[in-house]
């Protein structure tokens, strides 16, 4: 699926045209990208005087962002396909069900990526350190973090199971993970102390604990950066003055960095 500007000339959400690409073509090029933490969950593609035929648009020219939103709500479905259990077989499904297998193999990590909070009790108490004051004030915060992020996640549920639209829950919700899963890192590394950087056999729970170590930062990253959470919160909660988002001009004449 390829989303392209294919018209400069009018506002940067119109413009856009959705194509199926044929990616075996000479001038597709896929280069994994290899993470910090060894997984490599993403490719870079480079296209090249690629060709896509023209009965390969999908929707209207310059209806794009239509189809690429309509895209993404059936990506979280597909996603929930590999653990189902559904029954039915044949050849469709079963690829379908590879597919999902492959895809929901780029998320081993992700437990790590979101802290392990879950370890530190177990993580503190087997390295002896259970009774430092420092260690123990950093575990309270850790497990106040948590208690406060998971409150603020039910006040969501609630509000969502009783028809209320999604509101800021959400941007409070995605930056206070970030903290929580930065202060995770933060407890590790002091428990573990430079054992928390090693990997192999005799590491810290086999290597998890260097794997939450560089695998953290991409929280504040995925999903929507910390920096957009507080715009959010900025603009639609406390009624700041909104960024300039140039959505009016034609995407020509939008501002950019030199
Ligand atoms: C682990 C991981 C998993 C991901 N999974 C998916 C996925 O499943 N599906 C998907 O579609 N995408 C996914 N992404 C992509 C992710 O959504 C983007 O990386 C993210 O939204 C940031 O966009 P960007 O990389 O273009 O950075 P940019 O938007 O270029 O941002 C670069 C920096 O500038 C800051 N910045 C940008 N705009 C502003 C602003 N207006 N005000 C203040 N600061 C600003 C950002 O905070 C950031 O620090 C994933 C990324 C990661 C790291």
């Amino acid at each position: 699926m390829l989303v392209a500007r294919t018209n400069w000339d009018v506002p940067k959400h119109r413009g856009l045209t959705y194509f199926a690409l044929p990616m075996r073509q000479p001038g597709v090029e896929v280069r994994p990208l290899k993470q910090m933490n060894y997984h490599d969950s993403f490719n870079e593609v480079f296209m090249t005087d690629a060709v896509i035929p023209k009965e390969n648009v999908v929707g209207d020219i310059g209806g794009g962002w239509a189809c690429a939103l309509t895209t993404l709500s059936y990506e979280r479905r597909f996603a929930s396909l590999g653990r189902s259990d559904l029954r039915a077989t044949g050849r469709t499904i079963d690829e379908a069900r590879r597919e999902a297998e492959e895809y929901f193999s780029t998320y081993a990590w992700y437990p790590q990526r979101a802290g392990r909070f879950d370890l530190a009790i177990d993580f503190a108490q087997r390295a002896g350190s259970k009774d430092d004051p420092l260690v123990r004030q950093e575990l309270a915060r850790l497990i106040t973090m948590q208690r406060v992020s998971s409150w603020t996640a039910s006040r969501a549920a609630a509000a969502r199971a009783m028809g209320r639209p999604p509101g800021a829950e959400g941007s409070i919700g995605k930056l206070s993970l970030s903290h929580l899963a930065r202060q995770a890192a933060r407890v590790h590394s002091m428990i573990g102390g430079a054992q928390g950087m090693l990997s192999g056999p005799g590491s810290p729970y086999g290597g998890v604990i260097a794997e939450v170590l560089i695998s953290v930062p991409a929280q504040s990253i995925a999903g929507g950066t910390d920096e957009i959470q507080r715009n959010i919160l900025g603009e639609r909660v406390l009624g700041l003055p909104r960024e300039p988002a140039d959505s009016d001009v034609p995407f020509r004449d939008v501002r950019r960095n030199a």
